[in-house]
């Protein structure tokens, strides 16, 4: 796919000065063992802990000598959005029933949305999330001034759920909550164990340049009781003489200031240095979560690892002779949220993005336990033959012994899953490149600092460098593949290239 020629050899002779030794094991693991420790707490958007990140990685653009985007004071590209949640801990319930008088705050209740209740000895109307037919046969407003208890699958039941399984359940919800909304009752709650889940309120990003929310919101909010779920087993389905009170506030609103960190090195070429590769990865996880003692999402191959590489790269070019074309680092907030620092990028490019060739985003690029086997020096490629950039960089990357391949199920699916999604919604060639889709740990509590391969990861994160640096000398930009029809997208979107 790729052009040979004198181009290329022109772009291998380049690379010669190269100078990958910055990127060491060592160096590699400090960076991770900051980003995913404790005292960041799990890195959500927005959290104390995602600034300190934003800090630290300010820090070192500043270290590595990148340039500010157009000289600016700051590597900071800021995100002034607004922030509601439910404050839990005015959150009241009692409920009396089936010989049982319990009475809550919020620290039993999973809040999705940011509605309030205040509902006084309502009675208790009692369903089931495979009740929907009956539900059907009731009248608009049948459920006005009533609480409706019901238990739903939880996060353990869905994780369960075969693929076509887990979209008919989805459907399902999507007419429940149809069905809620035409009914009207003050409150549905999901009775749950007290051990199936965490209290927390989910809050709302709101914002100019912010997509819309990619996750479905819940009809329900989660209650975690024994006691409850005895008593709801005790009930007959329908009216029920039980009475609850419950009363949510309404969320809180403040501002917030969320950051895309942003460095740049300038190219060497007069012409070609007005042309940009960016290479990103993002810096956010999922914050806290679970009842044991360690309850901290410390996201160290998701995603400080594609960081942690990311500065490694930034150094190693940083202390070699430049290419051609200019390369920008870019770490993102909220990729967990809804890829949100991709998006808010792409719709306030920093460099032009018809000037943007190609993006490589970088995710779990530590561990080598994956899920379907031990993964040494092989590196899977999203979307890997939508467009030549992946081979391009592959003939660079196997000077390191590492290939970079299509994964036969995943690369197709996972294309749309990350980042490099909001960059080829606007045309640039983008791809994510990760040594495991899915690991042990994965989105889990223990995916831990410790457990990454950094000999691994070394040798992996060089031979990435050395395809961007392929990349970013080669005059002939990367293009999408016509022939691939699900390239249409991103080729008929607005960048022209
Ligand atoms: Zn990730």
């Amino acid at each position: 796919m790729r052009r040979i020629g004198l181009l290329g050899l022109a772009a291998a002779m380049a690379a010669l000065g190269q100078d990958y030794t910055a990127i060491t094991p060592a160096g590699l693991a400090s960076h991770v063992e900051f980003l995913a420790s404790d005292a960041l707490g799990g890195r959500d958007t927005p959290s104390p802990g995602l600034d300190a990140a934003a800090a630290y990685l300010h820090a070192q653009f500043r270290r590595i000598g990148l340039e500010t985007p157009g000289g600016a004071a700051s590597y900071y590209q800021t995100a002034n959005w607004r922030y509601r949640q439910t404050p839990l801990d005015e959150v009241r319930f009692s409920f009396k029933g089936e010989g049982a008088e319990l009475s809550y705050t919020g620290n039993r209740f999973r809040i999705y949305q940011n509605g309030a209740v205040a509902a006084e000895n309502a009675p208790v109307y009692k369903l089931a999330f495979d009740s929907l037919e009956e539900l059907k046969t009731l009248k608009d407003g049948a459920l006005e001034g009533k609480i409706a208890l019901g238990i739903f699958p939880g996060p353990a039941e869905l994780r369960k759920m075969a693929a076509d399984e887990r979209r008919k359940f989805f459907g399902r919800s999507r007419d429940f909550a149809a069905e809620i909304g035409r009914l009207r009752p003050e409150a549905v709650l999901s009775v749950m164990p007290r051990a199936g889940g965490t209290a927390s309120a989910d809050g709302e990003l709101i914002g100019a340049d912010k997509p819309p929310a990619r996750l479905a919101q819940r009809p329900f909010t989660r209650v975690f009781s024994d006691e409850l779920v005895a008593a709801w087993k005790a009930m007959p389905f329908g009216d029920t003489k039980a009475v609850a009170s419950l009363k949510i506030p309404e969320p809180v609103e403040q501002n917030i200031a969320l950051h895309n960190v942003i460095g740049v090195l300038p190219g060497s070429d007069p012409v070609l240095r007005d042309s940009y590769v960016i290479v990103s990865a993002h810096y956010d996880h999922i914050g806290r979560g679970g009842d044991g003692a360690d309850s901290i999402f410390n996201g160290a191959n998701d995603d400080a690892s594609g960081t942690a590489s990311l500065l490694g790269i930034a150094e190693a070019l940083a202390r070699s002779p430049r290419p051609k074309r200019s390369v920008v680092f870019l770490a993102l907030f909220g990729e967990e949220k809804g890829l949100l620092g991709a998006y808010y990028y792409a719709r306030n490019p920093a460099f032009p993005v018809d000037k943007t060739v190609g993006n490589i985003n970088l995710e779990h690029l530590g561990r080598t336990d994956d899920s379907e086997g031990a993964r040494v020096n092989g590196v899977s490629v999203t979307g890997y033959d939508f467009s030549n950039l992946p081979a391009h960089m592959g003939e660079a990357a196997k000077t390191f012994g590492v290939s970079l391949t299509k994964h036969p199920e995943h690369s197709d699916d996972f294309f749309a899953r990350s980042d490099n999604l909001a960059f080829a919604e606007v045309g640039i060639p983008a791809h994510t490149f990760c040594v495991a889709f899915e690991f042990p740990d994965y989105h889990g509590l223990r995916d831990h600092w410790d457990k990454l391969d950094y000999e691994n990861m070394t040798n992996v994160t060089r031979a990435l460098a050395a395809g961007i640096v392929a990349v970013a000398d080669d005059a002939q930009a990367p293009a999408w593949d016509k022939d691939n029809p699900r390239t249409e997208k991103y080729r008929t979107s607005k960048k022209t290239e």
